[in-house]
């Protein structure tokens, strides 16, 4: 099959970066099991050690506050599931917007779920949350908070600041899912008030299945799989050091251009503003990480949309796909007040590391297609 033309995906995963791939080669070249104490072992072990201080970097954390993964969703898991038993948590607060990997795992403690809702931009209502700290103090309920920061839909940035004031001085457990803000926005993970945060490599441009769980000494009891023993005995099973160098090496190469990304959306926004006076663009008016534009134009459906593009060479998402590949409607969306059908037109254009403002025109052109196929189609009708 050959690949497609033009990648508008990133929020999905990022392209490999080539400094990536050259440490995930130079590590699949090397022989043994960096828990070894032999030479061989060793020079493995220097490996994961390198990626641990470029993760560490990025993240604003210390080396050994990072715990590698197989996937931010294992991370998210370790840090909820795990969380919810270490910290014997009577409720979990998360916000309506969450990806389905704190949805899921939130859902697997068994505990009762306080959630809060979006405005009409994608916040996370924080009047709501103080009120939820109140209510736990009121009721004697210790709380595991978990909220993202970057939304990966839309691409709202919430306010961490706020958060960490809310949550940072009570007894309650911060948890962020900081999957989409790694790489776009400074994180300082050791200096602000979460106790533990989950990143993922495919999202910065190392190879899927690397993930990282960050965590703070006085919550350093959360254990998922114990196994082997291996990264200090807070996460079990043979390190993957390859991907470990590749998500180093992607780390330290990681240089988000926030004005570049910005005048790529705002190239596409104007675009379909031009083509669609009565397009709607989500998170308009809330900050943003300025690699997304999720937006809809009322009566041309994502799934076909979709399908055009992609007839076209164009991958983009509607963003949310449920597991059987197909098109639902989106429930970031949905808390954020939008109609059913207007959700079904939702679609998610994201850029990242390698994208051009040719991909940007080259998108504009394949859109406008869509939309004069449909009045052409709708006239016909
Ligand atoms: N959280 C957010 C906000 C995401 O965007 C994603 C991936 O789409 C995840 C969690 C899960 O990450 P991973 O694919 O590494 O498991």
């Amino acid at each position: 099959m050959s690949r497609p033309a033009i990648y508008l995906d990133h929020n999905a995963a990022s392209p490999l970066r080539p400094e990536a791939r050259a440490a995930l080669l130079a590590a699949l070249d090397l022989t043994g099991n960096a828990s070894s104490v032999h030479a061989h072992g060793r020079a493995l072990r220097d490996m994961i050690e390198t990626g641990r201080r470029a993760v560490a970097a990025l993240a604003g954390a210390e080396p050994k506050q990072v715990v590698f993964t197989g996937s931010a969703t294992e991370a998210i898991t370790q840090a909820i599931v795990g969380g919810a038993k270490a910290f014997a948590s009577g409720a979990i607060a998360l916000s309506a917007g969450e990806h389905a990997a704190v949805l899921k795992a939130a859902e697997a403690t068994g505990l009762p779920r306080w959630t809060i809702p979006l405005d009409t931009d994608g916040r996370i209502d924080l009047d709501q949350l103080a009120a939820l700290l109140r209510r736990a103090d009121d009721e004697g309920v210790t709380l595991l908070v978990a909220l993202h920061w970057v939304n990966n839909e839309t691409g709202v940035v919430q306010d961490m600041g706020r958060i960490n004031a809310l949550v940072g001085p009570t007894r309650h457990t911060l948890f962020i899912d900081a999957v989409q803000a790694c790489g776009k926005l400074p994180l300082d993970f050791a200096a602000s008030a979460p106790d533990m945060m989950a990143i993922s490599g495919h999202k910065i441009g190392a190879a899927a299945g690397i993930g990282a769980l960050l965590v703070k000494a006085h919550a350093d009891t959360v254990r998922l799989i114990p196994g082997g023993g291996q990264e200090q005995g807070r996460r079990g099973g043979t390190e993957s050091v390859g991907l470990i160098a590749a998500f180093g090496a992607a780390a330290s190469a990681c240089r988000y251009d926030v004005d570049a990304m910005r005048a790529l959306t705002q190239k596409v926004e104007d675009g379909l503003r031009a083509m669609a006076p009565d397009v709607l663009i989500f998170g308009e008016k809330a900050e943003r990480a300025g690699n997304v534009v999720n937006f809809a134009v009322p009566g041309v459906g994502n799934a076909t949309a979709m399908m055009g593009l992609d007839l076209m060479g164009l991958s983009v998402s509607s963003g949310s796909a449920c597991s059987s590949g197909k098109v639902g409607a989106s429930h970031v969306l949905l808390a954020m007040g939008v109609p059913r059908d207007l959700a079904d037109c939702a679609l998610r254009v994201s850029f990242g590391w390698n994208s051009t403002a040719a991909d940007a025109e080259a998108f504009l052109d394949g859109y406008e297609k869509v939309l004069s196929r449909q009045k052409r189609d709708g006239k016909a009708a």
